[in-house]
């Protein structure tokens, strides 16, 4: 962290910073320019400190941060990519993972069209959500427990692995029974003492972003699951609020190369939620791969129309296919594959 003083302060306002600084346990490096005084504050756990605590004090300009707040989710530390493993599929690395499902769980019928469809096409992970966390407490909540089974069940006669949301902790033991990737939703995102508990599960997490959370949000709730011991967490961008209201949710297609500069955690995209409309899926799929992300998670109904949850964002089988057929032209112009 940089404290800049102001070109007129003075030499006790200075002190006084200096002071301050070494209080908190950390070194005070002064350094005087010709028109202003910079103090560099040097120390293991700098992250610690508010900057708020020192703009207000007298004589101060600014104050900059210089290292991220978010060591273990940070590339700073950790140069190289992440690539979290499910048996044979990877998230992260070379290959483009595509992860595709329903919304909700609905029936075997249904699941079993789904899963067929998606995995011929090119999916490798099999979504679907059994705890579902709605806007509404009257609309379609999920099978439950009767939706992981149904959810594992289509996944193993078609080779997929599974995702599928966890939304209370309570779940996470069934959860971990049925399931290879816990998604977090953006409703949950900064639900702090659920996101330590998933850093005590031997199972990658998939972190999707909130609805108005920053990027720097986003990697410090990253950094929760972390630091309480589970390492293999997936960045989701899946659209932010914004003042626009032909989306449901404005997709931010720059977060994807910004949080792969950021953190060597592995970055995927939702467009489904991202546009909440069925024809702007396929366009928001292809620009995310082209910004490199490094999977999709996409929601695909067969019977769209009659859907339980998220209908009009759901895309056919016939849709998914076409797309897995544009990402196999665009992903070896950047270097990837499908
Ligand atoms: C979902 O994936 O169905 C879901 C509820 O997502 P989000 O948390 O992004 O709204
Ligand atoms: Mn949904």
């Amino acid at each position: 962290m940089v404290i800049v003083m102001h070109g007129q302060a003075t030499a006790e306002q200075v002190d006084r910073v200096v002071a301050a600084v070494t209080d908190h346990g950390f070194d005070a490096h002064r350094s005087t320019g010709a028109s202003h005084t910079v103090i560099g504050v040097v120390g293991e756990a700098v992250a610690r400190l508010d900057p708020r605590e020192f703009t207000l004090m007298d004589g101060v300009h600014e104050v900059l941060r210089v290292s991220e707040p978010y060591k273990l989710a940070g590339r700073a530390f950790h140069p190289d990519d992440t690539v979290v493993s499910v048996g044979d599929v990877t998230v992260g690395g070379e290959r483009i993972t595509l992860m595709a499902g329903p919304c909700a769980v609905e029936s075997a019928e249904q699941m079993e069209a789904v899963a067929a469809s998606v995995a011929r096409s090119g999916a490798t992970i099999l979504r679907g959500g059994a705890f579902k966390p709605r806007t509404s407490p009257y609309s379609f909540q999920g099978l439950g427990p009767e939706g992981l089974t149904l959810l594992r069940a289509a996944a193993d006669r078609h080779g997929l692995k599974v995702i599928s949301e966890v939304v209370d902790r309570g779940d996470l033991s069934l959860m971990c029974d049925h399931v290879d990737i816990l998604q977090v939703g953006a409703r949950n995102m900064q639900n702090f003492r659920f996101l330590k508990d998933l850093g005590k599960v031997s199972r990658p997490v998939l972190l999707k972003r909130g609805m108005s959370a920053t990027l720097e949000e986003l990697l410090l709730a990253a950094e929760y699951i972390m630091d309480a011991g589970n390492s293999q967490v997936i960045l989701c961008e899946r659209g932010i609020r914004t003042f626009e209201t032909a989306t449901r949710n404005t997709m931010d297609i720059s977060a994807i190369p910004i949080l792969k500069k950021r953190s060597h955690l592995p970055v995927v995209a939702d467009p489904s939620h991202g546009t909440g409309l069925r024809d702007k899926v396929l366009p928001m799929a292809r620009a995310a791969v082209a910004a490199g992300a490094d999977g999709l998670l996409i929601e695909v109904h067969d019977d769209p129309e009659h859907a339980l949850s998220d209908g009009p964002q759901s895309i056919f089988p016939e849709q998914f296919a076409e797309l897995c057929g544009q990402l196999r032209v665009i992903a070896p112009a950047i270097g990837r594959r499908l």
